[in-house]
């Protein structure tokens, strides 16, 4: 599997009340698997192939484009995925547009009820697990591990090879990317993250964790924003469907429904209310994920 095809691009956004907005089109990078998903899994392929492993297995939601791009690495390289479904088979009849994408990728999904996923890192579920479907190259939730970061990490020094810039905005649902650019940014520059779910303060937990596993150390120059979930994972308020139709009117791109069109109705209200000086100039980072559309009555014209 080879790094993104194409080179990472940034577009300007606006300037408001003196604080320059740009967007790195990190949606961009990979025609199969674009954005973070992919910079996440790089470095885990290949230490599944270092490994010897010919299954990759992991776990999600209904929604999880983590899942998608786990799907895709299958039928691009031929290797077998299974994916571990948060939900009784039933909840999922029929098949969401990303489920059965995965499906047709050639991913075997297999539906586990809610409590069990919760204990999806204990050993005995794992072993359980394992015990069916082979052995298996694990990765997480949404891909975030220690060897998530470095993927991360490169998204940093291709933009800093782009633009100057003083503060980078990502959106977080487990928080794996943005530990990835802490790594990068080595405590240069501000990141500031857009919790896409409800209730989200144990992700500063995890972030320290995981970049304490990656590089042995924690991080002081991020933020995370817990007050822009508009309402919790996966949920599209009419609101903010309109942000992200009128967003894609104004600047001809497509932002996704669950992660970044948050972070960007987030952002600009930040920018809106003076919380940077002027002179700032804040990357907002497209993650991708747009094809979770399918989930979500299709996207905005
Ligand atoms: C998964 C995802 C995120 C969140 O990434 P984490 O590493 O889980 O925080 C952000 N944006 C998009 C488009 C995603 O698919």
């Amino acid at each position: 599997m080879n790094s993104p095809t194409h080179q990472l691009a940034i577009s300007p956004l606006e300037e408001r009340r003196g604080v320059r907005v740009l967007l790195a089109r990190d949606e961009l990078t990979h025609p199969e698997l674009p954005g973070n998903k992919w910079r996440k899994l790089k470095y885990n392929l290949r230490e599944a192939d270092r490994l010897g492993h010919n299954t990759l297995l992991t776990f999600g939601g209904a929604y999880s484009n983590h899942l998608a791009a786990v799907a895709a690495v299958g039928r691009l390289t031929g290797c077998r995925t299974v994916g571990v479904v948060r939900g009784e088979e039933l909840a999922h009849r029929p098949l969401n547009p990303t489920l059965a994408r995965a499906r047709a990728d050639g991913m075997e999904l297999r539906f586990i009820d809610r409590a069990t996923y919760r204990r999806q890192h204990e050993p005995e579920v794992l072993a359980d697990l394992v015990r069916e479907t082979g052995p298996a190259y694990v990765l997480p939730e949404g891909g975030s591990n220690a060897l998530a970061l470095p993927g991360c990490a490169e998204l940093v020094a291709e933009v800093r090879a782009l633009t100057d810039f003083d503060v980078l905005a990502v959106s977080c649902g487990t928080g794996g990317t943005l530990a990835g650019l802490l790594t990068g940014l080595a405590g240069q520059q501000q990141a500031l993250g857009f919790a896409a779910l409800q209730s989200a303060d144990f992700l500063r937990a995890d972030i320290d964790q995981l970049t304490q596993q990656a590089t042995g150390r924690t991080y002081a120059n991020w933020e995370l924003r817990t007050d822009y979930a508009a309402g919790g994972y996966a949920r599209l308020p009419p609101q903010l469907r309109q942000f992200i139709g009128e967003f894609r009117h104004r600047h001809s791109i497509l932002l996704d429904p669950i992660y970044t069109g948050k972070m960007l109705a987030g952002l600009f209200d930040l920018v809106e209310k003076g919380h940077f000086t002027r002179g700032t100039t804040v990357v907002a980072v497209h993650t991708g994920g747009l094809q979770a559309w399918g989930g979500f009555g299709g996207e905005p014209v």
